[in-house]
């Protein structure tokens, strides 16, 4: 191994190459879930110095995990204990290529922290729309290898949907340069389509060229306080009718969960502290204020008019509405505040959100009486955080070891009975790669072992993770 380190020192500079003193920034996972052992932290500069180190390590034999802003949810960016790995952090690979205003696209390298990437958009007059909570230290190459969701997918989809063309290092180090800012091209089999939502195991994305859009005029966040789920559908469906593609954002929160974040953030607005089910709308108009606040108002009194909302504020100003979304944000910190919990990330067609609520939250408190669920997420998307704590003055941890295979069981049991995903936004990682060899069917199983040896014959991108 002392070969490979010195070769690699010459690829990247010793100074990038980090084999003693603490690592955990790089070897332990955000929720301090996973923690591995890497061979050595190597951080290239650019997509050559990629391509060097994936072909040194792929002569040595020795497996390599990419990483990027290490936010993942699901083990799937640090190293096993093994010591065995090369960790690659794609973090220095941190410029925006190029933005072509016409074309409305930016090319920007994998290592890009995806708020750099918004703020770069904006300072030209334009709108990157993707948005998540981790987005202050998460990476472009890291949102497109998890082909991560957020906050917008309602309005503009996923990572995929607002890629045009990728930059990627394949396992034996030979650079593929599918950066494109085209939006029709069909040449063959889609390459960038395979390599997105790959989590590292297929190639390392060094760089992306991603659809830009121009910026609304004016943004509206509003609160409407529901009885029921399906009344928060209900709400859906009518704002979808009247605001049609003006509809951005639509957040569902229980009330626990929104109970945790006063609890664990007091500062933070709380302001109806009495709704079972509360909703986040955001509306973006391309007119103007007036604009965007009567069509607002229009669908809020036709809700409360109908009964499917009783309570409803809607922000005077952009900050009050970045106040707003700043506390549905917060909920999953005011859950690590609060202790371990369970978590699932699943998505069902938005039709049977109620009956699955309804069924699973009764299963669960039949099986494991006094549990407390912590429910929220992306109910225009079909995509709910739906998360299990342990019963009150129970040990969070123990719950956590003893129950969580059982509890997952009636979870993903009523995912599957209402037609749905197991893993409908963090990726398979090495949290859920049990979970897809039980739930995908053998056909699917079996042509993705065989796109992964086709694509990294010695198994070294990321061994273990996914499939
Ligand atoms: P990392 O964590 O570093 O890596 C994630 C995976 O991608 C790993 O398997 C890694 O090997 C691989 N990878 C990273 N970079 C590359 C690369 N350049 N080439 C190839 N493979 C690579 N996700 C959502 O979809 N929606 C949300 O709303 C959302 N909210 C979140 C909120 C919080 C507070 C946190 C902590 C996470 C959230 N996530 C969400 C999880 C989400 O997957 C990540 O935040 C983000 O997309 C991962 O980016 P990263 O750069 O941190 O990747």
């Amino acid at each position: 191994m002392t070969a490979l380190l010195d070769t690699l020192r010459g690829v990247v500079g010793a100074a990038n190459v980090l084999h003693e003193g603490d690592l955990s920034a790089w070897e332990q996972d955000w929720r301090r879930r996973w923690r591995g052992k890497a061979l050595a932290v190597v951080r290239p500069g650019n997509t050559a110095e990629v391509a060097a180190v994936l072909r040194a390590c792929a002569t040595a034999g020795v497996s390599v995990v990419p990483q990027g802003g290490n936010t993942g949810l699901v083990g799937g960016g640090v190293p096993d204990a093994s010591g065995t790995q090369v960790l690659l952090s794609l973090q220095r690979l941190n410029r925006v290529r190029e933005i072509d205003e016409a074309n409305l696209t930016l090319t920007a390298e994998a290592g890009c922290v995806l708020q750099a990437v918004q703020h770069a958009a904006e300072e030209r007059g334009l709108l990157f729309p993707l948005s998540l909570a981790a987005e202050g230290s998460c990476t472009l190459g890291g949102n497109l290898a998890t082909n991560a969701g957020g906050t917008q997918v309602l309005r503009w989809g996923n990572a995929r949907e607002l890629c045009l063309g990728l930059e990627v290092v394949t396992a034996e180090g030979e650079i593929w340069s599918g950066l494109s800012g085209l939006r029709k091209d069909n040449t063959g089999y889609d390459l960038r389509d395979l390599f997105i939502g790959s989590e590292g195991t297929l190639g390392v994305i060094t760089a992306a060229t991603m659809k830009l859009a121009p910026q609304p005029a004016a943004t509206g966040t509003a609160l409407a306080a529901c009885a029921s789920v399906a009344d928060c559908v209900a709400l859906l469906q009518l704002a979808r009718a009247r605001l049609g593609a003006g509809l951005t954002g639509f957040e569902m929160m229980g009330g626990y969960a929104l109970a945790l974040t006063a609890k664990h953030f007091p500062t933070l607005p709380h302001p109806l502290p009495e709704a079972a089910w509360t909703v986040l709308l955001e509306h973006s108009d391309t007119e103007s204020e007036a604009h965007a606040r009567e069509a607002f108002e229009g669908v809020l009194g036709a809700a409360l008019e109908a009964g499917i909302v009783h309570d409803a504020v809607v922000a005077e100003t952009l900050a009050q509405g970045q106040a707003l979304w700043h506390v549905r944000e917060s909920i999953p910190l005011a859950q690590a505040e609060e202790g371990p919990n369970i978590k699932h990330d699943i998505s069902v067609p938005v039709s049977r959100i109620p009956a699955f609520v309804e069924e699973t939250d009764a299963a669960l408190q039949a099986q494991f009486p006094g549990v407390q669920l912590v429910n929220f997420g992306h109910l225009g998307d079909g995509n709910l955080h739906y998360n299990v704590q342990a019963p009150r003055g129970e040990d969070g941890r123990r719950f956590l070891a003893e129950q969580e295979h059982a509890v997952n069981t009636v979870v993903f049991d009523a995912v599957a009975r209402h037609g749905g995903s197991f893993s409908a936004e963090h990726g398979i990682g090495a949290l859920k790669r049990d979970e897809l060899s039980r739930r995908k069917s053998p056909v699917a199983l079996a042509l993705m072992r065989r796109i992964k040896a086709a694509l990294d014959p010695q198994n070294l991108l990321n061994p273990g993770r996914v499939i």
